[in-house]
């Protein structure tokens, strides 16, 4: 089969909404989808002006159009605003990208219930309502990828990471039955798990570790890695982007309802 390259941005024209993007791997993502000619919507918790410079200088650096919506996505109606916020300023979304998500450690018998609330919120529910709004413009459209941002933790465990894990086996589970339900309507839904990656996320995570075992930024980091993955390096967040574009091409297209590792064989043990 020739690949379609629509004089050389596969993803020209299509609208993808990244949610989580104002940093790290939605931001990436965003970058890697901007760079293939996609006209993207980006969203996060910073406040406007700050999101709004994110996206100028992404549009700046891609020539593709770039627009940023703060949402907060642990409601429904948080989600209702950034959905009519994209559909407002595009029309549809073409390509949905969940991504947004946070972290909180501990055991599960101090683990405080605002925080596992607050975890399933924006991990889990947020996909869901997202994913529940731009179904139908998809299938109107007779075109359409989803690509859920799940982790190696949602297909192995690790201790005190209890609603992580939870949110993210969830959505693994939740992307296959969008799999299912899509299959013959020009849809696709897969999940990308990444292992340690280079973003803001993982950095506050390093911090803790590196105060607790009394070391380094960079022997906190290199110790992280080596407790779960043989890859030596944290993972790029451009990778990520680079094989969420090849989930969208339309040589993707019988690729649903799979969960793809990017984990320096993390979970190859
Ligand atoms: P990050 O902290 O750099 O970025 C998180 C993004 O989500 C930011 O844009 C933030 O504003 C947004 N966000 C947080 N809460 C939100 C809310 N309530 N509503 C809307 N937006 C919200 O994190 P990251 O490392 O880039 O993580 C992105 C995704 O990748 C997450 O789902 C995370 O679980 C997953 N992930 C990260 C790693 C890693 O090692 N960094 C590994 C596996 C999976």
């Amino acid at each position: 089969m020739d690949i379609e390259f629509n004089g050389g941005y596969m993803l020209k024209n299509k609208v993808a909404l990244v949610t989580g993007s104002s940093s790290g791997i939605g931001l990436a993502i965003a970058k890697q989808l901007a760079l293939q000619g996609a006209r993207v919507m980006m969203n996060g918790l910073e406040a406007d002006d700050i999101g709004k410079e994110i996206a100028r200088q992404l549009a700046e650096e891609s020539g593709a159009e770039c627009h940023y919506c703060c949402a907060d996505l642990s409601s429904a109606a948080g989600v209702d605003l950034l959905i009519d916020h994209c559909i407002e300023q595009y029309g549809t979304v073409d390509i949905l990208i969940n991504n947004a998500g946070i972290q909180f450690v501990s055991p599960v018998t101090d683990f405080p219930r605002a925080q596992w609330d607050a975890i399933i919120a924006v991990n889990l529910n947020a996909a869901f309502h997202c994913t529940q709004r731009v179904l139908p413009l998809m299938e109107r459209n007779g075109w359409g990828r989803l690509i859920h941002i799940s982790s190696v933790h949602g297909m192995v465990a690790s201790v005190n990471k209890s609603a992580y894990c939870a949110a993210k086996h969830g959505l693994i589970g939740f992307s296959k039955v969008v799999a299912l339900e899509t299959a013959d309507k020009g849809i696709t839904s897969n999940c990308i798990c990444p292992g340690w990656t280079d973003t803001p996320l993982l950095n506050d995570q390093v911090k803790v570790f590196a105060q607790q075992n009394n070391q380094t930024l960079e022997e906190a980091t290199r110790g992280l890695v080596h407790s779960k993955a043989p890859y030596p390096d944290l993972i790029d967040p451009a990778a990520i982007g680079a094989l969420a574009v090849y989930l969208c091409s339309d040589m993707a297209k019988a690729m649903t309802g799979t969960a793809l590792p990017i984990d320096g064989a993390w979970t190859a043990h």
